[in-house]
């Protein structure tokens, strides 16, 4: 076989387009010629198609699709692509792989409803915001079958590769699904798991599997600015398959939910959606029971000028609510325990404070809310006003009941409200899982789906952000290594001459975050044992130590800034001690121990030993908070374990994108659009493929597609390989420009682009 007699140069440098050979200069701008098609920058974000009608050295005159003649710098300019790739199923196509391309590719096909794209390995699912008619089972079938409807890409596509590879060799797969709020992470894990549930269905587990859907979604997601049904966790499920493909069990893991959600939300957002649903879908023997009483007499709930969410009806969702439960065998007990509870965490938000004038205490007001709260909770009411309107503390060997002040008593009543709901949540998942993999023996071969939270970056940045953002790098960083080591596989296994091109990896952002003893987390982990630390103190700590990290910079007051793979991102350290800590004081757990009812032991399974300790009984209050892992510590945890769990498997990436603000069809925001295909490293997997050959054409396809502009005796022969060298020489392709593999032609970026404009003029 020939050989390609130049190797690639290993000097070339992978950002810069020079790659492309000719149609650049060396200082990376176009070389700019009469009749080339170009993408005009006209303002930050928006690109327009044109065409050179006359070019001088630095500058063009270019005719726009709007039949403008515009003067432009070459700086604004960038080669299109040619029209038979147009609206092309995988990026990896394009001979152009520059931004407008990108974009006005992904545009080209939604405007079609074709939502899914590839990007390589990558699936780009663009959310439609409508029904698109491309699910059901005939679409499943068509899947599986893998018949020529079915060639286009979709999640069902990715879910069967995955299934059909752990059929095959046996191994546990991944999807992993990311993307901004409102994206569609959710729904495509969804549709996901409906693949998966289709394929391997039979044995009744899989209508439980779909079940702990609604389940989740009501304990989990709210109503948000960015989305009706946002997530408000993160979600790992384990589908778990027998030697023949059945499904035999399933393993949910939640990673950092958002409790403070439970007792104060922006306006026009909302709590998460059960008590909405409990509040109006109740029937009339459960709400007297639970003392329910509608939504907006709850203050956890009215505060925020949303109550319902447009065509969402509360009470039916109640219902399919109740049913999923029944499917998922969560006994009535149980469920009954968790409405008490919910009923309780809705009273205790309406117990009210007064302050004492000459001393500045806050009482508690004696008034319905605080009955109904105790007896709902099994615990005694004048207990629950000592706890939740003095602290005892230790001091010099005595105790003493300080009293507290409104905003403390305030924070108190929350804190405890708070910490029911993470634990009533931890404790629902639990009873899933038990019901899931009840009696079920792992086979080892199982297909996870990832449905987390991508990257965060707001006018404000807090503790939250800071934990997402350190997900998505340890995510980000999975995905740069194994894209990268699936190319250099395929360049291995075609034998092709292949210089290793070491990507930048993001490992010195994970080591400022996470390194020891000197990062983020075990500073601030540090701070948070000094009682007499502040949000301040952090923030100098921070600066002090981290400054020669250079994804480190400190800011004014208590800011840090932070360079994310996706970009730079402001933290306020406000609130960033008491977040990580995230203490229930002694005496709350002390009430909570003596509820007389199934509560004790539902926080006795999520919380840490010392809390355990004074839960039991007997045990006095040493004054002390209880001491347990810090939430960055245990999430550190958690994603070491999710790490871990990905890295044994192979994995799928699906790519969500938002292609408007609005949540409306067939709106397509090009700079909403490229923000995000910048943060969630779409274009880091094309500027991978753009260092090596992104183009790849079979020996077959490239020699039956170009063989014709040859001189006959050229273009006969008989051996296909012999064609394609014909090609390549004849058109004057520089060696350095493509490799030849075993089964298929390699092509630097924007080789094709040439040969195809000769082939159109030719045809
Ligand atoms: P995320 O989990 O990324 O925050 P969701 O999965 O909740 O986003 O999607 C937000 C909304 O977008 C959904 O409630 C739904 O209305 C719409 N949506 C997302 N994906 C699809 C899809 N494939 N088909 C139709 N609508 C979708
Ligand atoms: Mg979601």
């Amino acid at each position: 076989a020939p050989q390609s007699p130049v190797p690639q140069d290993p000097a070339l440098p992978v950002t810069t387009p020079s790659s492309a050979g000719k149609k650049w200069k060396d200082d990376g701008t176009l070389r700019l010629k009469k009749n080339l098609r170009v993408w005009v920058l006209t303002s930050e974000f928006n690109w327009i198609a044109g065409t050179i009608v006359s070019a001088e050295d630095t500058e063009a005159m270019v005719r726009t699709a709007d039949r403008q003649v515009i003067r432009v710098n070459a700086t604004r300019l960038q080669p299109a692509n040619p029209d038979i790739l147009e609206g092309v199923y995988d990026l990896i196509k394009l001979s152009y792989l520059n931004e407008p391309s990108v974009l006005h590719n992904l545009d080209f096909r939604y405007a079609q409803d074709k939502i899914y794209t590839r990007a390589g390995p990558v699936l780009i699912a663009v959310n439609p915001f409508k029904k698109v008619p491309i699910y059901g089972p005939a679409n499943v079938l068509a899947y599986q079958k893998r018949t020529p409807e079915s060639s286009h890409p979709h999640v069902y596509m990715t879910a069967d590769s995955a299934f059909k590879a752990m059929v095959r060799d046996g191994t546990n797969q991944s999807i992993i699904i990311s993307g901004e709020s409102g994206a569609g992470k959710t729904e495509t894990a969804k549709i996901a798991m409906q693949y998966l549930a289709a394929l391997g269905g039979g044995g009744g587990l899989e209508d439980e599997i779909l079940q702990t859907n609604p389940i989740l979604e009501a304990f989990g997601n709210a109503k948000t600015l960015r989305n009706d049904n946002s997530s408000r966790f993160g979600k790992l499920i384990d589908i778990h398959f027998d030697k023949v493909g059945k499904i035999c069990g399933a393993k949910i893991q939640t990673y950092l939910l958002e409790k403070s959600r439970v007792v104060q939300q922006a306006d026009g957002e909302r709590s998460y959606h059960i008590f909405y649903q409990l509040c109006a879908g109740a029937d009339p023997d459960f709400r007297e029971r639970l003392h329910l009483k509608s939504a907006k007499e709850y203050r956890y709930l009215n505060q925020s000028n949303c109550l319902s969410i447009d065509n969402v009806d509360d009470a039916e969702e109640f219902k399919r609510l109740r049913t999923a439960m029944n499917v998922v065998q969560i006994s009535k007990e149980d469920q009954e325990l968790t409405f008490e509870m919910l009923s309780a965490v809705l009273w205790l938000g309406n117990i009210t404070f007064s302050v004492v004038e000459h001393d500045n205490h806050a009482v508690v007001d004696e008034n319905e809310a605080v009955k109904v709260a105790a007896a709902l909770l099994h615990c005694d009411a004048d207990d629950l006003v000592t706890a939740l309107s003095t602290r005892r503390i230790r001091a010099g060997g005595d105790d003493i009941v300080q009293q507290l002040t409104l905003s403390q008593a305030t924070d108190s009543r929350d804190a405890l409200a708070k910490a029911i709901y993470a634990n009533l949540f931890d404790w629902l998942v639990e009873r899933i899982n038990k019901s899931l993999e009840a009696g079920k023996k792992r086979t080892g071969r199982s297909i996870s789906i990832l449905d987390i939270y991508g990257f965060e970056s707001f006018k404000k940045n807090s503790f939250e952000q800071l934990c997402i953002n350190y997900a998505n790098e340890r995510l980000q960083q999975h995905f740069n290594r194994h894209l990268f080591k699936l190319e250099q596989e395929e360049y291995t296994s075609e034998n092709i001459d292949w210089t290793r091109v070491d990507f930048e990896d993001n490992q010195e952002c994970l080591d400022l975050i996470e390194k020891r003893p000197l990062g983020l987390i075990s500073l601030l982990d540090e701070e948070c044992m000094f009682p007499r630390s502040s949000d301040l103190s952090l923030a100098n700590k921070l600066k002090e130590h981290l400054k020669g990290n250079d994804c480190f910079r400190g800011e004014r007051d208590k800011a840090f800034r932070v360079c994310h793979y996706a970009g730079e991102v402001v933290y306020e350290t406000n609130g960033f001690l008491e977040k990580n800590r995230d203490l229930l004081h002694a005496d709350l757990l002390q009430l909570l121990a003596s509820c007389d009812c199934t509560l004790p032991q539902l926080f006795a399974a999520s919380i840490g030993e010392g809390a355990q300790k004074l839960l039991s009984p007997n045990r006095r209050a040493n004054g002390t908070e209880s001491q347990k892992q810090s939430v960055a510590a245990k999430f550190k945890g958690q994603l070491n374990k999710l790490m871990q769990r990905l890295e044994g498997t192979e994995p799928h990436f699906i790519r969500c994108i938002k292609p408007n603000t609005s949540q409306l069809p067939n709106i397509f925001e090009q700079e909403l659009v490229l923000q995000q295909l910048r943060c969630c490293g779409v274009l880091e997997v094309v500027r991978i493929s753009r260092s090596g050959y992104p183009t790849r054409h079979s020996h077959q396809e490239f020699g039956s597609r170009y063989g014709f502009l040859l001189p006959r005796n050229l273009s006969n022969q008989e051996d296909m390989l012999s064609v394609c060298v014909s090609v390549l020489h004849q058109f004057g392709i520089s060696p350095d420009m493509y490799q030849v593999g075993i089964t298929k032609l390699f092509f630097r970026a924007g080789q094709i682009g040439h040969l195809e404009d000769v082939r159109l003029r030719t045809l």
